[in-house]
């Protein structure tokens, strides 16, 4: 493996240590990003880093890196990830102090920064032809959603009982609507139109979920913020769930039943090549959309 970023350091991996007084270790008190990188070029780095300093001003710890700082040390990581695709995960914890106490630590705490790539394989064609199946199940997570902290357990367990169940993924249902996957964005296509949930605190605002409706704007197809309820999840022509790494993936089985005839539907398959253009064209270079 390359060398991975800790407190200002590239390190081969093994070398990567933090104390196990880090509040990331003992508290879960921290926020990560996963960022892709198509053929050297990180993929919607302003957006993820954008998010980045949103949560870490929603958990009240100060950015350790400037923008400039931030892209130094990722697109170093990149190019020593080698030619292939590569995802880059970064993590900001509040840092170690020297006892346990749920208070935060005194000012010259400083955070833990760490950082890594690893390889990028992106869905196999014909896993995206097939699709994936999905379970709905009651969300159990916090009232801060929208900040991606590295305290995971409910998403974990959610995750893990949608595949205990032959699932691939949990939706999350709060108060009778459909808010998002375990690990991902939801989209719905009801009557020739994309609807995704809104912004706000029950949900993480996804990259890849910006992303999909500015293709689907770019190219006139119509799309709309709404509240899903979890009624209109079950009888959607296409359910689809989005993220950096999982890309656009059409949802075939929803709770064992097929969703519209079994097969992703027109509408992601329109999607699909649009996403995958729009990664053609960050490999050589060029904005997308
Ligand atoms: N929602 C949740 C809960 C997630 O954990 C993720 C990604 O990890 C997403 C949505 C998708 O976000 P993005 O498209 O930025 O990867």
């Amino acid at each position: 493996m390359s060398r991975v970023y800790l407190n200002g350091q590239f390190l081969p991996l093994a070398e990567a240590c933090v104390p196990v007084l880090d509040r990331g270790f003992l508290f879960g008190d921290g926020v990560y990003e996963v960022i892709p990188a198509y053929g050297g070029h990180l993929f919607r780095l302003d957006a993820h880093l954008d998010r980045l300093g949103a949560s870490l001003a929603a958990v009240r710890i100060g950015n350790p890196h400037d923008r400039e700082g931030w892209k130094r040390v990722l697109q170093t990581l990149v190019d020593e990830a080698g030619p292939g695709d590569c995802s880059v995960y970064l993590q900001v914890t509040r840092g170690a102090d020297v006892k346990r106490d749920h208070g935060f630590p005194p000012p010259e705490v400083r955070p833990t920064v760490f950082a890594m790539a690893s390889p990028l394989h992106p869905p196999p064609r014909e896993r995206l032809e097939r699709g994936a199946s999905a379970r709905v199940m009651a969300d159990i997570r916090w009232a801060r959603c929208d900040i991606k902290a590295i305290t995971l357990l409910p998403n974990v367990l959610l995750r893990q009982a949608a595949l205990d169940a032959g699932d691939d993924e949990a939706i999350l249902v709060r108060d009778g609507l459909a808010l998002e996957g375990s690990a991902s964005s939801l989209f719905i296509v009801a009557d020739g139109i994309l609807a995704t949930p809104p912004k706000g605190p029950a949900l993480l605002p996804g990259v890849t979920r910006d992303l999909v409706l500015e293709l689907a704007q770019s190219h006139g197809r119509p799309w709309v913020e709404r509240d899903i309820a979890e009624a209109e999840l079950r009888c959607a022509d296409e359910i689809w769930l989005t993220s950096s790494t999982r890309e656009v993936t059409a949802v075939t089985r929803l709770d064992g039943v097929a969703v519209g005839d079994g097969r992703p539907g027109p509408v992601w398959r329109r999607m699909a090549d649009w996403y995958r253009a729009c990664k053609a064209a960050l490999r050589s270079g060029e904005e997308c959309p």
